[in-house]
């Protein structure tokens, strides 16, 4: 390549890139070309690629990382929860009912009112709000509103009726409905048993989560999101809507609307349908990819439903307990054994110890069966893994995928459900680091912001989000910034077999990259909680720019 290069459409220069490439792990100047990556270097080396068509963008000593890739996302609920009622922060139950109310009244009356993430960790006392809070102020609106971590959701009255749920309703395995002492239901459905509500609620066509899938595009772009990996819908309802979700991305894709690299998890039990068509572990392209398996092991912590091995601190009686998917251990044996089988990669949803140890045992089996290759497998969250558990994610070369946010989040009110000794054991990420494991990071976005800066501040300082603990809760699972990066970047790559395109800034590789608006390897990490994307560049595109920053 000479100093006329007329191939080259944008040079980056002027900044500090650290790249992820061990060979060259800072740069000053990057040239692309169409969507990838041509060279990396110092300015001197790179400038002389400017042709007569290249924009140059002078990065002022700014921080560049590569792109960030959210191992776990549910893209159409955030979309989707960036234009519903915002419950997150209301700080008392009347605030929720108002903002209800106020909702309510900006929308059609017969709408249902879904979504929210109500955090009663933030109220005082913090009890379960019930339908008798919202009723009045939603008389012609049927409510279904879920709890931060979407494992518990809140009913109006109305919604009830309309599923026909009253007091002779049959509870429903895997799941609870909260009722008085009287035995009439109080609004509150917990996991399986929100079927009894959702059944009711109308389906959402193709066109309504393309719209949404939109936002969440957009949303992401803004904290320099550059891929995702969907793991779609949640609850009873994810297996039948999972054909549409993957229709309106491609319904995005056909249009040229998709931007974001997506991976988008299929439920489980479907892999029959993937194995019969010849699907594979990450199927696709740069854009679109399928082929990796969701399942469910537990509840969660919130909800007192993640399986431990030992009952909660608050309630003796309380191990918590499978998920509706493990409550037939064998059939979800059987579907995991089959799907990787067929090629299939599996990510299982696992939140308590004990659940933790069941599908590492799980894993084990299959890979004793079905015989040794690059499967990578996942589990989702790997939240509360007992010291014993820690080596075997490496020794059976498990990807841990985390969510650090939901550690300063939860970790507020933690303690008080599963006590001080199993909270060493509680996000080990440090130590699940030090035993050899590749760790994914992402946020759970809708039930947790989908900003990585967050997520990497969450890592870095471990400082509950209500100021609790400055110096860190479990300060010991604290990890440097660069590790948090890379497992927000390389590591999250190779968790969707895409380490080869992306993950790193290197010639040949996509060109996905930020700018940022602070030196997050230079400050203090309490720092990052205020540090911004300036810029957000995906596949050799500017696909987002702060106002003012450039
Ligand atoms: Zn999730």
């Amino acid at each position: 390549m000479g100093a006329t290069e007329p191939g080259i459409d944008l040079i980056l220069s002027g900044g500090k890139i650290w790249t992820e490439n061990p060979a060259q792990p800072e740069a000053e100047a990057i040239a692309i070309s169409g969507k990838q990556i041509v060279q990396v270097g110092s300015a001197a080396e790179i400038l002389p690629f400017q042709g007569a068509r290249t924009k140059v963008v002078d990065l002022q000593g700014r921080r560049v990382v590569p792109g960030f890739n959210d191992a776990h996302v549910h893209f159409y609920y955030g979309g989707a929860s960036l234009s519903s009622v915002q419950l997150r922060s209301a700080k008392s139950k009347e605030e929720l009912r108002d903002r209800i109310a106020k909702f309510a009244q900006s929308r059609p009356k017969g709408e249902w009112i879904q979504l929210g993430e109500w955090d009663p960790q933030a109220w005082s006392p913090s009890v379960l709000p019930t339908h008798e809070l919202i009723d009045a102020v939603t008389p012609d609106h049927p409510v279904f509103v879920n709890r931060v971590d979407a494992h518990t959701m809140l009913a109006n009255a109305l919604a009830m009726k309309l599923a026909g749920v009253d007091r002779h309703t049959q509870d429903v395995p895997g799941g609870v409905i909260g009722r008085d002492p009287d035995g009439n239901p109080t609004g509150i459905f917990i996991d399986a048993a929100k079927s009894l509500i959702e059944r009711v609620i109308p389906p959402l066509t193709t066109h309504q989560m393309a719209a949404a899938l939109l936002e969440a595009q957009k949303h992401a772009f803004r904290f320099g999101v550059t891929s995702v990996q969907d793991m779609g819908f949640v609850g009873p309802r994810a297996c039948e809507s999972s054909g549409d979700l993957l229709r309106a991305y491609q319904l995005l894709l056909k249009r040229d609307e998709l931007k974001i690299r997506t991976a988008l998890h299929t439920p489980l039990p479907q892999w029959k349908k993937l194995s019969n068509l010849g699907v594979l572990a990450s199927f696709g392209n740069d854009t679109l990819q399928i082929g990796g398996l969701k399942g469910f092991s537990d509840g969660s912590l919130g909800s007192s439903t993640a399986w431990f091995l030992q009952p909660y601190s608050d309630n003796p009686q309380n191990c918590g307990g499978p998920s509706d998917e493990l409550s037939n251990p064998e059939e979800m044996f059987e579907n995991m054994l089959g799907g990787d089988a067929a090629g299939l990669q599996l990510a299982i949803h696992a939140i308590g110890d004990r659940a933790n140890s069941m599908m590492l045992d799980s894993f084990g089996r299959i890979e004793e069966s079905n015989g040794s290759r690059d499967r990578r497998f996942r589990i989702e969250h790997a939240q509360h893994v007992q010291g014993a558990d820690i080596g075997r994610f490496s020794k059976l070369r498990v990807v841990a995928s985390m969510q650090p946010y939901h550690c300063i989040d939860d970790g507020r009110w933690a303690c008080g459900r599963i006590g001080k000794e199993r909270t060493k054991a509680a996000w080990a990420i440090r130590s699940l680091l030090e035993a050899g494991t590749t760790l994914a990071f992402g946020s759970d976005w809708w039930v947790a912001p989908i900003d990585p800066l967050a997520g990497i501040y969450a890592a870095a300082t471990r400082r509950p989000i209500d100021g609790s603990h400055p110096e860190g809760w479990v300060p010991e699972q604290k990890i440097s910034v660069r590790d948090a990066v890379r497992a927000y970047t390389v590591g999250s790559a190779y968790a969707s077999f895409q380490d080869h395109r992306k993950g790193s800034l290197e010639s040949a590789k996509l060109a996905d990259m930020v700018v940022l608006s602070r030196d997050i390897f230079a400050i203090d990490p309490e720092e990052i909680a205020e540090t911004k994307t300036d810029m957000t560049v995906l596949g050799g595109e500017i696909v987002y720019q702060r106002d003012g920053s450039i």
